[in-house]
């Protein structure tokens, strides 16, 4: 049994938990879903999910919770991590607000509510280095990523901007992969083999 933390301070977790069951059958395996609330959890879990949700207030309650130190240590120990949307900003180098402070674990900048006030949210079939087919993705209110390390590689652009990449252990994506039934990005991030594609 793979042991899943899903951080579940503020935004949308039960999507997520459904996704990476759904990934983990895929592969034989069963997933063992904690919902982190407080310190404490992270360092026992196999893989780690970063949900969408309001990046100033998730940022504010990893830090005041003490959890923000130990998905900093999670992410550096080369296991799994998956960071979306509002988890996306939180786990970015720099995401140009002074009221979220970055983990600095995925090396991107990040502009927030950068798609436009008219397209706030929208589906797009998205073409992902990796997969087949491409990918259903749901934007709300998303992030650009609008810088990018030389180490990360770029798995998806929308209108000419990255919104999804990898940097090693830790991938993040601009949009919700867990809104639909597809669960290919969950897939990507926590239980493909490097390199393979799905
Ligand atoms: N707009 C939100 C933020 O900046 C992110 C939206 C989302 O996670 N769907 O935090």
């Amino acid at each position: 049994t793979v042991k899943a933390g899903v951080v579940a301070v503020q935004g949308d977790v039960s999507e997520h938990a459904d996704a990476i069951r759904r990934a983990a059958a895929n592969h034989g395996r069963e997933a063992e879903v904690v919902e982190i609330r407080e310190a404490g959890a992270v360092p026992s879990c196999d893989l780690l999910l970063l949900p969408g949700g309001e990046s100033t207030a998730i940022s504010r309650l990893l830090s005041r919770e003490g959890i923000d130190e130990e998905i900093r240590a999670f992410a550096e120990s080369g296991k799994p991590v998956l960071a979306t949307c509002a988890g996306l900003i939180v786990a970015s180098r720099d995401a140009k607000d002074d009221r979220v402070e970055t983990l600095d674990v995925l090396d991107v900048s990040v502009d927030r509510n950068a798609f436009g006030r008219q397209k706030d949210s929208f589906e797009a079939p998205l073409d992902v280095t990796g997969l087949d087919e491409p990918f259903p993705a749901v934007f709300i209110r998303a992030p650009a990523i609008d810088a990018v390390g030389d180490d990360v590689a770029v798995l998806a652009e929308w209108d000419d901007r990255p919104v999804a990449v990898r940097d090693g252990n830790v991938v993040g994506t601009s949009f919700h992969p867990e809104l639909t039934a597809d669960s290919r990005i969950h897939d990507l991030a926590f239980f493909a083999e490097p390199g393979a594609s799905a």
